[in-house]
């Protein structure tokens, strides 16, 4: 971590005082230059005095026609007298118009000036002239300058002052910078006036400058600028000048190197001091990294404990700044998150110990329901299948049928109640499921139209059928679609006072996709012309238990019809709808889509007791195994009329005795029994090789369930009270049996019953 924080400080830094560095280290280049420029401004200030007073001097005397009258002694007190108050006049003198002189200020006898360049340009009226000489007298470089003494207008004679140079030698001469810096006069020739090299200024002429680089660079005008240049030394030197008044140019320079040594110093300075504060950030920095780390350290590692779930983790950091304050909320957090799984964790015991409830009730209900329904159906399938059975005794007179008709009725209704219990039960738990089968859909109709009608007709009212481009088969479950549309008829025959009853079959549609088998579309249509429903009471018909209209109408329903039945039609992929008006009649419809695989064209008449006489092919033999005589005889009573030879059994145990005196073609087998179950008996047949071929099917009163089917390894399922057409179906599937049937004229009437929801059970 410092070392992350370090990466991302010292390039910073570096790069901040490189910034810093550059800018100062300008800064001091900048002050270096100024410095060089003030100096040589300075100087020029000095010398441009000195001119002035020299001037002065000059003009003094040359504006005084009065002094070139005199003679030449008074003049000469009077030059003496301008000598000696110009401390650097060495002499002053008149010139008459030939070039001699009139006087001077030394006394000395006069020379000859007509040669002099001065002398000639003040004859030429110039009011100021200069020449620069080595003096006859000093030895030394020397100013002359000179003005025409003018009395109107005609120049009388020429007055001329020479001063010599060492006030400015002096001047300039003590002028040092740096280690290497100095200052030198050149004249508008190049000439050198004043150096401090004093070699350099004396002999007999003046020393000229106009090759030397910083001079050349004043002769090509560039006066004013800093000028860089290498010397015959190869020295490199940085030169600044400035051009006086009188055409002079001072001219001041120093070693490259030495000028810019403040600035190397100060960047060797800068660079040190960058060194120290790097090296002071970085240990500053692992100082506060660890200080400030170790903190967040252990916040994250209590997070990560945390998250582990060990709510209890706490960090212990104890301080008055932001991180004491984080360290404090993460705490409270902590607490406050224990204190929530706490409270979650209680919620959800409960709702555990809740749901356990709830399943267990539900358990014990299904039990319930289970054990309710296995102690109905058993009497019953004896009631309804003896009440069967003698309904076909010839020898009856009409009350004893009757007697009969009510004992089926009444076992009938108990019958559907409970079916209609139980399948409630299993919408509410989502286990009820269909059984696809392919089944003739017209003689289906059939069927039902002929339960029903009797009913109709003794209420005086008309069944009529419409049945529209109907398939011959289909395949579906034909005893939930069977459930629903006779639950349909026998409400509206149930409603209905007068008039008639219509169930209505079509065909809407049908489509055929590539590799799909055939869809039917068909809709079903159960209309009356009864009391009708009304509105508010539309709502609640498909609710369980709910039965509207007057007291009288109720008693001879459930109430559960309705609701069953659109939950089997929505099963089925359709919805039952309802279109009615009171005192008008009523209509309800579904549609269902249902898919054709072949169309079995020789499909054989529905076999059923009254009309099978027997079967092709030697006497087969059934065993009967179950705790009960009368359901054992019952099945008995059935089956031996039409050439089967039936064993009995009491338990599983004893079957096995059976067994080892007959084998059987096939077993029917109960499921609860004392002694051995049929579960047990029908895993141990599976399991000895002698009996593991012969065909089981189950006949139980037990609700089916789908566990049931996979844990029992038998041919089918049958439930009591069963259908004797699905026992002859079965038979014949699983012996391979060809029936042989009545003569028509042989066949007695099926007997019809009031207000069954279920075909006719037998048993
Ligand atoms: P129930 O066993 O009472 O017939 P259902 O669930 O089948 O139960 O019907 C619920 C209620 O809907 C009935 O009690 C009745 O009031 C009303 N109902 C059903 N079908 C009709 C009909 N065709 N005409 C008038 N009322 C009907």
């Amino acid at each position: 971590m410092p070392l992350i924080v370090l990466s991302g400080i010292i390039p910073l830094i570096s790069v901040a005082s490189f910034y810093a560095t550059e800018n100062a280290s300008k800064k001091i280049t900048q002050e270096a230059t100024e410095n060089l420029d003030l100096k040589s401004i300075l100087l020029a200030e000095n010398i441009q005095d000195w001119n002035e007073s020299n001037e002065l001097a000059l003009l003094n005397l040359s504006q005084q026609p009065d002094i070139i009258r005199a003679n030449p002694n008074t003049q000469q007190t009077i030059l003496a007298k301008i000598v000696n108050t110009y401390e650097h006049l060495y002499l002053a003198h008149t010139i008459n118009l030939q070039g001699w002189n009139i006087s001077r200020s030394d006394g000395k006898k006069p020379q000859y000036y007509g040669d002099r360049n001065y002398f000639q340009d003040a004859i030429a009226g110039n009011p100021i002239n200069y020449q620069t000489i080595i003096s006859r007298t000093t030895k030394q470089p020397s100013l002359c300058m000179s003005s025409p003494t003018i009395r109107q207008e005609e120049i009388l004679a020429v007055t001329s002052i020479c001063t010599d140079l060492t006030a400015l030698t002096e001047q300039v001469g003590k002028l040092r910078f740096g280690q290497t810096g100095y200052a030198f006069i050149v004249d508008q020739n190049a000439d050198l006036l004043v150096h401090p090299d004093p070699a350099l200024i004396s002999g007999s002429s003046l020393t000229n400058l106009s090759q030397y680089p910083p001079v050349k660079n004043i002769l090509e005008g560039n006066v004013g600028n800093f000028f860089s240049f290498t010397d015959d030394n190869n020295v490199k030197w940085v030169s600044h000048s400035i051009l006086l008044d009188n055409n002079w140019a001072v001219v001041v320079l120093q070693e490259e190197a030495d000028f810019f040594a403040s600035k190397i110093e100060f960047q060797k300075l800068a660079f040190f001091i960058n060194f120290v504060v790097i090296v002071g950030t970085s240990a500053l920095t692992f100082f506060l990294a660890n200080r400030l780390i170790e903190p967040i350290r252990d916040l994250s590692e209590a997070a990560i404990t945390i998250s582990e779930g060990n709510l209890d983790q706490k960090v212990n950091i104890k301080r008055e700044d932001e991180l004491g304050i984080l360290a404090f909320s993460f705490n409270h957090m902590a607490t406050q998150l224990k204190k929530s799984f706490e409270e979650l964790q209680q919620t959800f015991q409960k709702l555990e110990k809740a749901k356990e409830e709830a399943v267990l009730a539900n358990q014990s209900k299904d039990q319930f329901l289970a054990n309710i329904s296995h102690e109905f159906r058993t009497p019953l399938n004896s009631v309804l299948g003896y009440a069967k059975l003698l309904q076909r005794d010839q020898s009856l007179d009409a009350d004893q049928i009757e007697q009969l008709n009510t004992i089926q009725q009444s076992g009938t209704y108990i019958l559907t109640l409970i079916n209609d219990i139980l399948d409630l039960a299993k919408s509410q738990t989502g286990k009820m499921e269909l059984h696809l089968k392919e089944f003739d859909l017209l003689n289906c109709l059939n069927g039902i139209i002929r339960i029903v009608e009797r009913e109709a007709k003794d209420k005086g009212l008309k069944l009529k059928t419409q049945f529209k481009n109907l398939p011959n088969t289909i395949i579906g479950d034909q005893k939930r679609l069977t459930q629903v549309l006779m639950n349909l008829l026998n409400n509206g025959i149930k409603f209905t006072s007068s008039g008639e009853i219509l169930l209505k079959v079509t065909l809407v549609e049908t489509t055929k996709n590539r590799n799909l088998p055939l869809q039917q579309k068909i809709r079903f249509e159960v209309i009356d012309t009864g009391k009708g429903i009304s509105s508010q009471e539309l709502k609640k018909i498909f609710q369980p238990f709910e039965q509207v209209g007057n007291i009288e109408s109720r008693y001879l329903g459930t109430g559960l019809g309705l609701s069953i039945s659109q939950q089997l039609v929505e099963l089925m992929g359709g919805t039952i709808n309802v279109k009615s008006k009171l005192g008008k009649g009523s209509n309800f419809w579904f549609e269902v889509v249902f898919s054709q695989e072949t169309i079995s064209s020789n499909k054989s008449q529905q076999p059923y007791i009254g009309v099978i006489e027997g079967y092709k092919g030697r006497k087969r033999k059934l065993l009967v195994v179950d705790d009960r005589k009368e359901n054992r005889l019952l099945l008995a009573n059935i089956l031996e009329p039409i050439g089967f030879k039936v064993l009995m059994a009491e338990n599983g145990e004893h079957m096995f005795t059976v067994l080892e005196k007959e084998r059987p073609d096939l077993i029917f087998l109960d499921l609860l029994m004392p002694v051995k179950t049929g579960f047990t008996s029908a895993k141990q047949l599976q399991q000895e090789s002698e009996y593991n071929d012969i065909p089981i099917i189950i006949l139980s009163a037990c609700s089916i369930t789908p566990e049931m089917r996979r844990y029992v390894n038998c041919k089918a399922f049958l439930n009591k009270p069963f259908e004797e057409e699905e026992l002859l179906e079965l038979l014949a599937k699983y012996l391979h049996l060809e029936w042989i049937y009545r003569k028509k004229e042989e066949i007695s009437p099926i007997p019809s019953y009031k207000n069954p929801t279920k075909q006719p059970v037998v048993s």
